[in-house]
């Protein structure tokens, strides 16, 4: 029977990657995040033709209780459960302590930390019913190390690693894992989007950015694919996943061995 697959934030980026490879896998996706109805759409039906099973898009925003409940619920409702959760939804915003826009600092909480909270609580129960599931946080180098001008951004990411671990330890015996991977920089939008920001705080060039920046710590001097990042999660929701549980994989080009 196909496996069952909600993707927080898979409307772009890497949820869109991991969405994408557990489709290929033949799982029902339910794909969720912000975007041109078109674009979602076609995204949507290019996954179901991919393995065969169903896809469907919910609009939840992350940042909004009542609907990640019904986000989850709608995955039960129309496939019965949830075997594999992925909470990947994430937004950054770079500025100094002091010119941290208030709002900001709540909605990077919200949507890269709490969401995920909102996310289990619903979930949990629905894999207790089945003795078995699989939790994988996206979060981040910026989990384990930090930069300047992003305190929101390393806050949430150390604090979802707690939560993975905290979340392992409670559903150990219950045949689920709850795990995180870690990322180095991987050129999405959300990363683009930085680029000029950085540049601005630190008086450099955005060309400048890439290469003494984001790519400096990364030994590898390379950029993560966002394939990398999917066949992880692939990896980590498979049967030879069951005893790695309360832990994260780190994907960054040898950044956090420094
Ligand atoms: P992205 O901007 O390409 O995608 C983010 C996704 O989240 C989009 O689908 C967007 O619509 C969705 N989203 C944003 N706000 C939302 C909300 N309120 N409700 C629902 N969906 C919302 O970004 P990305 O780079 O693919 O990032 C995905 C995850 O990977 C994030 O958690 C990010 O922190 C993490 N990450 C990214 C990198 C990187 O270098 N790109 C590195 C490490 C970790």
């Amino acid at each position: 029977m196909s496996r069952t697959v909600v993707v927080t934030g898979s409307t772009s980026g890497i949820g869109l990657g991991i969405a994408r490879a557990f489709a290929a896998e033949g799982c029902h996706v339910v794909i969720n995040g912000f975007g041109r109805p078109d674009e979602i759409e076609a995204a949507r039906r290019e996954m179901e033709v991919l393995g065969g099973g169903r896809v469907i898009y919910h609009a939840a925003d992350m940042t909004k209780p009542d609907e990640i409940a019904d986000l989850i619920g709608t995955a039960k409702e129309t496939f019965g459960s949830v075997d594999v959760l992925v909470n990947n939804a994430g937004i950054q915003h770079v500025a100094k302590i002091e010119d941290f826009p208030l709002e900001k600092w709540d909605q990077i909480i919200a949507i890269n930390l709490t969401s995920s909270f909102h996310t289990m609580r619903a979930a949990i129960p629905l894999m207790k019913e089945k003795g078995k599931g699989r939790i994988i946080n996206v979060a981040s180098a910026h989990a384990l190390t930090a930069s300047p001008f992003k305190s929101a951004y390393v806050a949430a990411k150390h604090g979802i690693l707690g939560l993975t671990k905290t979340a392992a330890l409670e559903l150990a015996e219950f045949g689920i894992t709850v795990n995180a991977i870690c990322p180095g920089y991987v050129l999405t939008p959300l990363v683009e989007k930085q680029i000029p920001d950085t540049a601005r705080e630190r008086g450099i060039s955005e060309e400048q950015v890439k290469t003494d920046v984001m790519l400096r710590l990364q030994a590898t001097k390379e950029f993560v694919s966002i394939e990398e990042v999917a066949a992880t999660a692939v990896f980590l929701a498979s049967d030879a996943a069951r005893q790695i549980t309360g832990t994260h994989i780190s994907i960054d080009g040898g950044w956090t061995a420094q």
